[in-house]
């Protein structure tokens, strides 16, 4: 096979993206992994709720898979892709430097993008305060006085739950937007609601220390809660004619095999919707290897 083509190639490094590789692989089909590791959700997290790790950085759980990979025999480049096609039983991605690679199997990896607030402090306390996931982060908050922003059943269910935790939790909405059961239930819960406010700023020295709301008016939280909703990073799984979840087409639809629609091209991790977690994500990722190895070796 020339070094252009592979059996299976991956888009995406982070954990989805790294299971699959190391599963695949060890099937004895030719990998290749596309992707830029820093660019992993995993990246910046502190993971205290996977599966016999009590406690381990994001960064080394990503290096050592990358590690386990290429033992197995996955290649890596570290490339984003631009493009995507399908051709008389192949695919062909084609990366930011221009080059194309075909494959056989497509394995789409590629997380969620998370929608940000985009305010002054969000970026630099990213991970001290700042937080994209109530179902990873509320734990670090006991007893503490929180915030949500945002105005959908993400941020209301966050808020909802944060309260099991949090000794005060606010909710700072310009316009709420969501069921009238959700409203309901927000309502006659604890959590104080600044509907009609935005937050403008977030400040803190070392770790969140208040918001600066659109008012002027200062909120003192440990945390913050971004809960936007989020956006799968799907335009390249769009364009190949990937379907999509038809309410949001925010997420891949997958089968229990992580098969998508099309032939040979599987899904695994976030791009496959919530729970956006580590442990979902190395779970789909060894079924999408397998799965995509399997159909690989028939095409032989
Ligand atoms: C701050 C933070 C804390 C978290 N804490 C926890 C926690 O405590 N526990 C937990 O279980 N989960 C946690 N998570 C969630 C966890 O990180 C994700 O669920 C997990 O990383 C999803 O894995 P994934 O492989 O699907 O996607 P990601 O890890 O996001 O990886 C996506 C990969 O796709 C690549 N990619 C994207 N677009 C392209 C493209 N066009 N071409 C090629 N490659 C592309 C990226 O470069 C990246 O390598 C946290 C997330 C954040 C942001």
């Amino acid at each position: 096979m020339p070094t252009d083509s592979y059996e299976i190639v991956i888009l995406g490094t982070g954990p989805a993206g790294l299971q699959a590789a190391i599963h695949a692989a060890r099937a004895k089909v030719s990998v290749l992994v596309l992707g830029r590791g820093p660019k992993s959700s995993l990246f910046r997290a502190h993971v205290e709720n996977f599966c016999c790790l009590s406690k381990v950085a994001g960064q080394d759980l990503l290096e050592e898979g990358r590690r386990q990979a290429e033992a197995s025999g996955a290649g890596f480049l570290e490339e984003d892709v631009v493009e995507t096609a399908s051709q008389d039983g192949w695919y062909t991605v084609k990366m930011e430097s221009g080059r194309e690679i075909r494959c056989r199997a497509l394995i789409l990896a590629m997380g969620i993008s998370r929608n940000t607030l985009g305010v002054p402090g969000e970026k630099e306390l990213l991970g001290k305060g700042v937080s994209y996931c109530v179902d990873c982060d509320a734990g670090f908050y006991k007893g503490e006085t929180v915030a949500v922003a945002g105005c959908e059943s993400a941020a209301v269910t966050g808020a909802l739950t944060l309260m099991f935790y949090a000794s005060e939790v606010h909710l700072v909405c310009p316009q709420l937007a969501v069921s009238d059961a959700l409203a309901d239930k927000l309502r006659q819960s604890d959590i104080r609601l600044h509907e009609g406010r935005k937050v403008k700023e977030i400040r803190g020295e070392t770790a969140v220390k208040e918001l600066v709301l659109d008012d002027g008016s200062l909120l003192p939280v440990a945390g913050v809660f971004i809960e936007q909703g989020a956006k799968g990073a799907i335009e390249l799984a769009a364009t190949l004619g990937v379907a999509l979840d038809p309410e949001k087409f925010q997420y891949v639809v997958v089968d229990e095999k992580q098969a998508t629609n099309l032939p040979g091209v599987y899904a695994a991790g976030d791009i496959c919707g919530p729970p956006w977690q580590v442990a979902k994500a190395v779970g789909e990722g060894c079924v999408a290897g397998l799965e995509a190895a399997g159909y690989v070796k028939k095409l032989r």
